[in-house]
């Protein structure tokens, strides 16, 4: 049996295909296990057995009281297993040990807890004005499960990630079949595990890891699926919303970012730069909402930067299970070239390299993917690196007059998912509310709870996820309408058998 198999209808198994893949470890390289790899007939049992789940309602049809208790077990049996999985975490994606304990496993459990609240809320109707009719009628909005769900993620939080999809999914009652990515498949088995002795009924929740765009195809156009949750690439989300047209399903995205942070002139300094390194520097940039792209006053710019550049060089990048390192490296060769590659465009473009800017050997990182924090500043809006989502430890400052400029440059992207203010909360609300972003932080950054919506504008993509709007995201809404009015002659029907006279 491969050290990390398929899980699909309440069972572990190899893949139809008996392909199996490795998975590394991006800080050494060190083989870190076998994974069945799931291919398109994997994915078609999967959602064969996700179906036949939700039209039996061995899950649908419970309270939500009853799925709240089940949910509460899966948190449970996270926080139950933290240090394992936290360790694993730690050598299958690059994250920190405290990055894998706290965003990962704790936010995992998180979610979990959370939606245990959320699921009894969606049982009680909502009643809603009787329509215009004449005669008494009831009318009320039932919040349904939308069905079957695919969920397809990438490699950054991956067992955060897989318990936003699975949470928010068994929450409102559905099925959901879940393909983690395959740089990072290992903590989402484990979750199997979890779900497995948590009580979830068969075929409810399967999870099938596998590369090769043939299984992510399946998931978005099976027409057994309703609703598809990516998160990824803006380029693949593009793909997945054409895809997902053909059968009109549900489709909700969480794309790309490319943040701005702005520092306002009356700023806490001391708050501000170690704020705006932690925005960038966290778990090496791969975050969706990095803040990127870091704007300054001209009259703060060169002592700001000067700190910056300090903290920058306080880093400390190595292995991540490595005592004292604070930054990990990048999750494979491809994402280390990708990296590099936008470090030379921004070379070539004439940004001045201030710090970083290369990769980091020597000290037992010969084998791993680490880049040195990096920071450019004379950028100009039109720069390939100030334009692409770079996912890697590289900022780029700009300068800016008033604030109107600073808004204009901020909102000068096509993307639109996160913002950072650093000021004083009046002045930095006003701010706020200019940005086009689904989520602003004033004074704080990286902060997503289960309890408040988060998505994009723009191409950061559609819908949102977490909070009471998130979960709605998983749900039909019906009207339904009880006339309470018995007599034909209250009714207000168009006959239907009397002629229309001429107009
Ligand atoms: P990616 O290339 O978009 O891949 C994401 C997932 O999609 C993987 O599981 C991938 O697996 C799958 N996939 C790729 N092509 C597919 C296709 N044609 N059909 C179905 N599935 C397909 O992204 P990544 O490189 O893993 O992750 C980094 C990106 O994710 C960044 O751009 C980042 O901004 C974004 N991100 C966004 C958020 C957010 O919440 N907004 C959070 C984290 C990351 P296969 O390759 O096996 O198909
Ligand atoms: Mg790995």
């Amino acid at each position: 049996m491969s050290d990390f198999p398929l899980f699909i209808d309440g069972q572990f198994s190899e893949a139809a295909s008996g392909d199996t893949f490795d998975t590394n470890d991006p800080s050494t390289g060190v083989h870190i296990g076998t994974v069945a790899q799931a291919g398109p007939e994997d994915a078609v049992r999967a959602l064969t057995a996700a179906r036949a789940a939700f039209e039996d309602r061995r899950w649908a049809g419970k309270r939500g009281s009853e799925r709240s208790r089940v949910l509460a077990a899966i948190g449970k049996g996270i926080r139950d297993r933290a240090a394992e999985l936290a360790e694993l975490e730690a050598r299958d994606s690059g994250a920190t040990l405290a990055k894998a304990k706290g965003a990962d496993v704790g936010g995992a459990a998180t979610w979990f807890r959370t939606m245990a609240e959320y699921a009894p809320l969606l049982d009680e109707p909502e009643a809603l004005p009787q329509t215009i009719a004449p005669g008494p009628s009831y009318n009320y909005l039932r919040r349904e499960p939308v069905g079957v769900c695919s969920a397809i993620i990438p490699w950054n939080f991956p067992l955060q990630m897989a318990a936003w999809k699975i949470s928010m999914a068994l929450a409102a009652g559905n099925s959901i079949v879940l393909k983690p990515a395959p740089e990072t498949p290992a903590t989402a088995v484990k979750l199997a595990e979890i779900i497995a002795e948590a009580g979830v009924p068969n075929g409810v929740v399967s999870i099938i890891p596998g590369p090769g765009p043939g299984t992510g195809e399946e998931l978005v156009t099976n027409p057994l699926v309703d609703k598809v949750a990516f998160t990824g690439s803006t380029e693949v989300g593009r793909q997945i919303g054409r895809m997902a047209a053909a059968t009109v399903k549900k489709v909700t995205l969480e794309l790309g970012g490319k943040s701005a942070q702005i520092v306002l002139d009356d700023a806490d300094l001391d708050l501000a730069v170690d704020g705006a390194a932690y925005a960038i520097f966290f778990h090496a940039g791969q975050v969706c909402t990095a803040g990127s792209r870091l704007l300054l006053p001209d009259a703060l710019h060169d002592e700001f930067v000067e700190r910056l550049v300090a903290r920058a060089r306080d880093i400390v990048v190595g292995p991540a299970l490595r005592q004292g390192v604070t930054m990990g490296p990048l999750v494979s060769q491809t994402q280390l070239d990708t990296v590099l590659g936008y470090i030379d465009a921004g070379r070539k473009e004439g940004a001045t390299l201030v710090t970083g800017g290369a990769r980091l050997t020597g000290d037992g990182l010969d084998d791993g993917y680490f880049v040195a924090p990096t920071v450019f500043t004379d950028v100009t809006p039109d720069m390939t690196i100030v334009r692409e989502e770079i996912f890697g430890p590289v900022l780029t400052v700009q300068r800016y007059g008033d604030v109107d400029e600073a808004v204009a440059l901020a909102n000068d992207s096509e993307y639109g998912l996160a913002g950072g203010v650093w000021g004083t909360p009046a002045r930095a609300m006003d701010v706020a509310a200019r940005l086009r972003t689904g989520t602003v932080w004033v004074n704080d950054y990286h902060l997503l709870s289960p309890k408040y919506p988060f998505g994009g504008y723009k191409q950061s993509g559609n819908g949102r996820e977490h909070g009471w709007l998130g979960l709605l995201e998983y749900t039909e809404a019906k009207h339904v309408h009880v006339g309470l009015d018995p007599r034909r002659a209250s009714k207000r029907w168009f006959d239907m058998t009397v002629p229309h006279p001429r107009p």
